[in-house]
């Protein structure tokens, strides 16, 4: 397949964009958009933005009708409407997202909501809105998706704040040991692990589009091992399910 024949098809629908049309589903509860719907042909155009800037060109990328086409599959899912006959449900990720969200729909606007503000912020490159290699190998994209979990990594690395963060533990405890499981580079590896040690961004992502300054408080100082544990597998796990696991196992054995 070449280039221009893989841009005219149109790519599976990522994880942010099924919840978008999931808060878009709930919004109108249940009731059937009309062609002309003003939140139908603004979700269409998000998307159809996002995708055209990663070189996608498909005479039906996206549109209106598409969406309604999703907000149909989605409609497949809910059993307020099982016994209604000719709904096709699409694909495995619709039921995961309407599982993760199920019985929250706060969680679900919130998320919605902090998803279209980094989108129209802009501050992220392209190609983490869609590409997989924004994330490593080990890093599972939240339950929330891709563009804040993005976000999230990004906080949590920025060099300024993470430095100010490791002085301040430092400061205070004279050591930078994990707060999940209490490891300490400094006592493993000696002089080698001076200063060295991660931070954790704690906020829920969906409140990160709204705070653009990081607090010293936003961040958990943990060891590589445990930090790439918590993102391991979704849902991501908070420091305290973290240590309560550590401390589980090493007392089961
Ligand atoms: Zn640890
Ligand atoms: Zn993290």
């Amino acid at each position: 397949m070449t280039e221009t024949e893989k841009a005219k098809r149109n790519p599976p629908w990522t994880r942010d964009e099924i919840i978008l049309a999931l808060d878009l589903y709930q919004k109108l509860e249940g009731a059937w958009p009309s062609e002309g719907n003003t939140e139908v042909q603004e979700l269409s155009n998000t998307l159809n933005s996002l995708w055209r800037s990663q070189g996608f060109d498909g005479a039906t990328l996206r549109n209106p009708n598409g969406v309604k086409m999703k907000l149909m599959n989605l409609r497949a899912h809910d059993p307020a409407f099982k016994d209604r006959a000719g709904l096709k449900a699409g694909n495995r990720l619709e039921v995961e997202v309407w599982n993760d969200f199920a019985g929250q729909p706060e969680h679900l606007r919130e998320t919605a909501e902090a998803i279209r503000q980094a989108i129209a912020a802009n501050t992220l490159s392209p190609t983490d809105y869609v590409k997989n290699d924004a994330l490593s190998m080990e890093e599972v994209e939240a339950p929330e998706g891709r563009i804040l979990t993005v976000l999230h990594h990004s906080r949590e690395r920025s060099r300024k704040i993470v430095q100010a963060k490791k002085k301040d533990v430092l400061a205070k405890t004279g050591r930078l040991a994990c707060e999940a499981c209490g490891f300490d580079f400094v006592e493993r590896y000696g002089d080698r692990g001076q200063g060295f040690i991660e931070c954790h961004h704690i906020k829920p992502l969906s409140d990160l589009p709204n705070e653009t300054k990081t607090r010293l408080d936003d961040l958990a100082l943990v060891c590589a091992n445990c930090h790439r544990m918590i993102h391991a597998q979704r849902p991501w796990m908070n420091i305290e399910e973290l240590s309560n696991l550590v401390y589980s196992v090493q007392n089961s054995i």
